[in-house]
């Protein structure tokens, strides 16, 4: 699955344009800055498949990838959370978003990103909210894990399963990553694999 470069499908903005839903989909989502352009990279071995960006406001976009003859695509969704986001945009995010969790049969799973410097903030709890009301299955995926101590990283671990043992849609088990370590790579691949 990820033993060779994947290609880039389309972006969208519109569920109109949404490209047809054949073979599994996957999804990353979380706050901009989360570093979810890195890990998509570090994942698929493509140094710049998902743009890191650091232009926050920019046109937000569903991103489709797939693994060549795999049938898995992975959706790059928008980042949020920006701290001066007008309320329109934040309005925008929220239908597009919720559009496509409840209108996409093959979608598997969301892989839900949380910087382990900042654990599950408000913002997380309202897309945690949209996924649990739209019954998408999502995963927590800590991501920097090199910025923080063992013990650090243990009581994140402790606080944030207490979170998810209260959410309806919520998958148990949390991962913890690195990609600049390339630190629990293999272990969301692994996850990622099993659902295909
Ligand atoms: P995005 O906005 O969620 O796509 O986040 P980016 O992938 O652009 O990353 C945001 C910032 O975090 C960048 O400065 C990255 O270099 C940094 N970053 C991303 N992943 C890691 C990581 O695993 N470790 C560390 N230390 N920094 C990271």
């Amino acid at each position: 699955l990820f033993a060779r470069p994947w290609d880039f499908v389309t972006s969208i903005a519109d569920m109109r344009q949404l490209p047809a839903s054949d073979g599994l989909e996957i999804a990353l989502a979380g706050r901009s800055n989360v570093g979810k352009s890195s890990l998509i990279n570090a994942l698929t071995g493509r140094r710049d498949l998902a743009r890191t960006s650091n232009t926050p406001g920019r046109t937000q976009m569903l991103n489709f990838f797939t693994a060549p003859e795999s049938g898995l695509t992975l959706v790059d969704m928008p980042g949020y959370g920006y701290a001066e986001a007008p309320k329109a945009m934040v309005d925008t995010w929220t239908a597009l978003v919720f559009s496509y969790l409840r209108g996409r049969p093959n979608l598997r799973r969301v892989f839900l990103l949380i910087d382990s410097r900042h654990g599950i903030k408000a913002n997380d709890l309202e897309t945690m909210q949209l996924l649990d009301k739209a019954a998408v299955v999502y995963q927590v995926v800590l991501t920097k894990a090199d910025k923080i101590k063992t013990g650090q990283m243990s009581r994140l671990l402790d606080a944030t399963a207490e979170i998810l043992r209260k959410r309806p849609a919520a998958y148990p088990m949390i991962i913890e990553t690195s990609s600049e370590k390339g630190l629990g790579l293999d272990v969301l691949r692994a996850e990622i694999a099993n659902l295909v």
